[in-house]
């Protein structure tokens, strides 16, 4: 869809704003041109003493209020026209939050969190003003410009406004070279401004990383460059912008002469008179304002063109995981994968080989194996962040791409390796997904997720601010704080994917204790348990080994043992550690 479709859909939905507005602005055209007429017609009516004081009183009350009537309508399609396209604003950025929102994990490894926020900004203020002021500096231009030509022609010379009329097609031409230009440069302005956001972003999320490593000066002398870039960018935009003027003073000279000479020779024949002279290069100077308007639309819908070119491939990305689905409860049974393969975009080699294994409902899955070897890779396969190249995951013997992924993504809760914590409260956090839930639930998954004495030695307990992303908890607050919130979600397939690193040995047992007694009240929950300390997996049901995105090892905890491989020679290493460490801790 091009730019120009998408106005027209929105002016066609606003028809009524579009209209009024464009009502109002011919009126006013029409009461601007009557009020000189009316002026002069009374200053004459005095001057001949055709006018006693009552009918002056009369005249001047019209006058006045074609003044103050001017004056509201003009208020009134400015408020109309400027609603209506701020409309589309937030048309447009709902669209593209919502379509983010729905985006998976593949979408973003294309894209840059700097360059959407630019596009949800800069890119949509472009295309709000093609459809604001554009459209109706559009329409008032062509407007004045009818008119004046309608009284150029019919009430001075047609042959004197053909004449003077000749330049416009050179005008025209330039008008088009140069809106070429300033598309491509306003595209390049609007790319590079994306890049500075870019590097503004990654430098606020890093801003520690770039402190503790002392690069600082570096990093402000990489910002210079790209914040010059984007200077340099909008400077080109901004100067082909600025070649419209010099065409339409040119144009204007050029047909100025040329009604002179023409008009010269019609007065020279008499053909024309002075005073006809006298009014049409009047008439030629108000063509200033509708040429001036058509340099200034053409820049505005040149910008939006350039905006909507790089907005509309974002929202109109097909979703990398298709919600095609169709059963909406989730079936009760046992979750399985078989022959799972899967290798992630733009790589050759597999992160996940041929992997099956099946649990049942109230058993806990651990899975464990060395750095790299697909354990978050199978969970992002549970969550459907990313679909199987081949093979496939069952839950109650219904394939989990046939649910709806919101019945599937409601019956999930999912702690990742770094939890995302929002800047509103501790309470307010864990009820993320219960927003209804009370205060006495909140401390009870907060005591089984072992965070309450932590929350409580904060100033304000429950309702301490957490800051951006969490920034005033410790890693380990904020992961148990992210546990807590799975738990009061109390989805029957709770995913802990690293979820217990950040926390020290006694404390995650503490909550492996009271997830096991959770089952009581949840005999039907399935727990996967990712992990790099096998202490966390013992108790589990049944553990599997993955190396190298395939699976090497598996059974409960004593089978492996006794299979003397990388889980029993990581497990002896675990202990000899644990216990060095409270050996150290001892002494
Ligand atoms: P860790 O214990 O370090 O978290 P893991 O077992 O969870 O590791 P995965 O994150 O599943 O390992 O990664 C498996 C393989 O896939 C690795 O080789 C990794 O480099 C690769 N990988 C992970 N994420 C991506 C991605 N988004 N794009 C490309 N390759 C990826």
């Amino acid at each position: 869809m091009s730019l120009f479709t998408l106005v027209a859909q929105f002016i066609r939905r606003q028809w009524r704003a579009y209209g009024t507005s464009a009502l109002l602005l011919a009126v006013i055209a029409l009461l601007t041109v009557w009020l000189p007429r009316q002026v002069g017609q009374v200053v004459d009516a005095l001057v001949a003493r055709r006018l006693d004081s009552a009918g002056l009183a009369h005249e001047l009350g019209l006058i006045v209020l074609a003044g103050v009537a001017i004056y509201f309508m003009r208020v009134t399609w400015r408020q109309l026209l400027y609603a209506a396209a701020y409309g589309l604003g937030v048309e447009l950025r709902t669209r593209l939050y919502e379509r983010l929102s729905l985006q998976g994990p593949r979408f973003y490894q294309t894209r840059r969190t700097g360059d959407l926020m630019a596009l949800a900004t800069n890119d949509i203020d472009a295309v709000e003003q093609a459809a604001g002021e554009a459209v109706l500096a559009g329409f008032d231009g062509t407007q004045t410009l009818l008119l004046v030509v309608a009284s150029m022609a019919l009430g001075v010379d047609w042959r004197l406004t053909l004449v003077a009329l000749l330049p416009f097609p050179v005008m025209a031409w330039s008008f088009w070279w140069i809106s070429n230009h300033v598309h491509t440069a306003s595209r390049e302005s609007l790319d590079h401004f994306g890049h500075l956001n870019d590097q503004v972003h990654e430098t606020l999320s890093g801003v520690r990383t770039v402190r503790a490593l002392g690069l600082e000066a570096r990093s402000t002398a990489d910002f210079a460059v790209l914040a010059d870039r984007a200077a340099q960018a909008s400077l080109k935009a901004q100067r082909w912008e600025a070649a419209y003027e010099p065409a339409v003073g040119f144009t204007l000279s050029t047909a100025m002469v040329l009604s002179l000479g023409m008009g010269g020779y019609l007065v020279w024949h008499d053909q024309l008179s002075i005073g006809q002279l006298t009014s049409f290069s009047l008439y030629l100077g108000q063509m200033i304002w509708p040429m001036f308007a058509a340099g200034w639309v053409l820049s505005l819908i040149e910008r939006g063109r350039a905006a909507w070119d790089r907005l509309q491939p974002v929202l109109n990305e097909p979703l990398s995981v298709l919600d095609d689905g169709a059963v909406t409860q989730i079936q009760p049974g046992d979750l399985q994968a078989h022959e799972l393969v899967f290798a992630y975009p733009g790589q050759s080699r597999p992160a996940l080989a041929g992997v099956s294994w099946q649990i049942q409902p109230g058993q806990t899955l651990g899975l464990v194996g060395p750095t790299g070897a697909g354990k978050s890779t199978l969970v992002r396969l549970l969550l459907r962040q990313f679909a199987p190249a081949s093979g496939g995951l069952q839950w109650g013997g219904v394939a989990l791409s046939d649910y709806r992924l919101d019945t599937l993504r409601a019956a999930v809760s999912w702690v990742p390796q770094e939890p995302f914590l929002f800047s509103a409260s501790v309470a307010e956090n864990i009820a993320l997904a219960r927003p209804d839930a009370t205060r006495a639930q909140i401390e009870h998954v907060a005591h089984m997720a072992a965070v309450h004495d932590d929350i409580l030695r904060l100033p304000k307990g429950y309702d301490t601010p957490v800051g951006e992303r969490g920034v005033t908890l410790s890693g380990g607050q904020r992961q148990r704080i992210a546990i807590a919130r799975a738990l009061l979600a109390d989805a029957p397939l709770l995913l802990l994917d690293d979820a217990l690193s950040a926390v020290d040995t006694d404390t995650e047992a503490r909550i492996l204790r009271h997830l096991h007694e959770l089952r009581a009240q949840r005999p039907e929950r399935i727990v996967i348990v990712v992990s790099h300390r096998l202490s966390a997996v013992a108790d589990a049901d049944h553990v599997l080994v993955l190396r190298d995105g395939q699976l090497s090892e598996q059974g409960h905890h004593a089978h492996l043992l006794a299979l003397q491989g990388w889980y029993a020679r990581q497990w002896r290493y675990q202990q000899l550690e644990q216990q060095l460490e409270s050996d150290d801790a001892a002494a």
